[in-house]
């Protein structure tokens, strides 16, 4: 069998998959319906081989390529998907223990993950370290038996049903910023974790902030090296973007072109020349991404990894949104604000259009983006650091004013 056979085969394979397995509405249940709805959907992903599918099978994955992967998410946005309890945990932190774990860890929690058993979180961000995620003050120190976690984290995406957290935290504040800090692995059930919602200006509350009182980790919770947590943020960040820049929304989405599309003809201004060359802008940069990603995938899979050019598709991603915005007011015009209460569609779109902006800002704000691209891309000159080689303990960060 060709190779173009047997990726129409597992395409083929997928859709009948899908078809079958696909959970139907969700909207009639509270929140313990939709996360166990989401648990048993992964579990059957996992069981039918679709989780995964490109880690290496001494992780728990299927070792195949970036084909299967593409194949799988470009039959996916068919439908909408409850995968988001686990994003982080498939996007984020499991390809980072995939690249930084010890066989000890693969095996206690990567199976877990792929299979939905366990939901992970990741904790970067406090109130003074976000974009300079270096400055962050939450401290772990060793002692006997581990290490003792304090510190604030916020802006925490999924912590309210994480079992566990990536952590970064200070380890060593004689040294400079960027090199006394570690990332651990933490037990967001231990005694001392506490997780308060955030809302954001959805309604919703995707994320939380979390407290870390006196919590314990063990000796074997470092991901990677002591002090070189650095190392293994740069490597979950490059994860993230390429996970964040290579997601693709469920056509269903309000605000994907086909959904616009379907809103302009409804309106009945399909027809009008503005409306058309807006709705062809998007589709082009749609498009665009879509090929880049690809390219992206393939490049990797041919062992180039793209490195700063994930931030080229995190931004676009978050530039893309944006115009979907636009294109939205511009076919619907007065009716992404108000609406019939009979018009199903208008909360959806606006919920949409509300909770997009936040992809400007997560995984690192375009304007980060920006300066990667020019910097690590276009070699153009880096941005001034004074506070590069001073020791953490000198520096006038977050609450820290020595
Ligand atoms: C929906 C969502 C989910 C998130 N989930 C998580 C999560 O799960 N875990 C986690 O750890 N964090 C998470 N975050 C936090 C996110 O990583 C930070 O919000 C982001 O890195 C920006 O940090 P900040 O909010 O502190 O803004 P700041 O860093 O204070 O930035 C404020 C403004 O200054 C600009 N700016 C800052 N530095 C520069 C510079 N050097 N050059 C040019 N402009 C600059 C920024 O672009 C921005 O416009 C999430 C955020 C959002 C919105």
């Amino acid at each position: 069998m060709s190779v173009l056979e047997e990726q129409q085969d597992y395409r083929s394979a997928a859709r009948a998959w899908l078809r079958e397995h696909a959970p139907g509405p969700a909207a009639k249940l509270d929140a313990d319906g939709l996360l166990s709805r989401a648990r048993d959907f992964q579990a059957a992903l996992y069981e039918a081989g679709y989780s995964g599918i490109t880690w290496p099978t001494d992780a728990g994955g299927r070792g195949l390529g970036t084909a299967e992967a593409q194949i799988f998410s470009d039959e996916a946005a068919e439908y909408e998907l409850p995968v988001g309890p686990f994003v982080i945990g498939m996007g984020m932190c499991g390809p980072t223990l995939v690249d930084l774990g010890t066989p000890e860890q693969k095996a206690r929690y990567l199976p877990k993950l792929l299979s939905g058993e366990e939901i992970w979180c990741q904790l970067f961000s406090e109130p003074g370290a976000g974009s300079d995620v270096a400055s962050l003050q939450a401290k772990a120190v060793r002692d006997d038996d581990g290490w003792v976690l304090n510190g604030q984290k916020v802006w925490t995406t999924n912590a309210q049903w994480a079992d566990f957290g990536a952590v970064l935290a200070r380890t060593d504040p004689d040294r400079v910023k960027h090199a006394g800090m570690t990332m651990f692995i933490v037990d967001m059930h231990a005694p001392g974790v506490t997780v308060r919602p955030l809302r954001d200006m959805s309604g919703r509350a995707p994320f939380n902030e979390v407290y870390f009182d006196d919590v314990r980790m063990p000796a074997d919770a470092v991901i990677g090296q002591v002090n070189q947590g650095w190392h293994a943020a740069v490597t979950m960040l490059g994860h993230e973007r390429v996970s964040i820049g290579a997601s693709r929304r469920p056509r269903s989405n309000p605000l994907e072109f086909a959904s616009l599309v379907e809103l302009a003809r409804s309106a009945g201004v399909a027809g009008e020349p503005k409306v058309r060359e807006v709705l062809a802008d998007l589709f082009a940069h749609e498009r665009a991404l879509e090929l880049f990603n690809v390219r992206m995938r393939q490049e990797t899979a041919a062992g180039n990894p793209p490195g700063a050019r994930g931030s080229v598709a995190k931004l676009a991603g978050a530039m893309l949104l944006r115009r979907a915005i636009e294109t939205a007011g511009e076919v619907a015009g007065a009716d992404v604000v108000a609406w019939d209460p009979e018009d199903t569609r208008g909360p959806e779109l606006a919920l949409g259009i509300n909770s997009s902006p936040a992809s400007s800002i997560a995984g690192g704000t375009n304007e980060i983006q920006r300066g990667i691209i020019g910097e690590r891309i276009l070699g153009l000159p880096k941005e001034p650091q004074v506070d590069r080689d001073v020791p953490f303990r000198e520096l006038k960060v977050g609450t820290q004013r020595t």
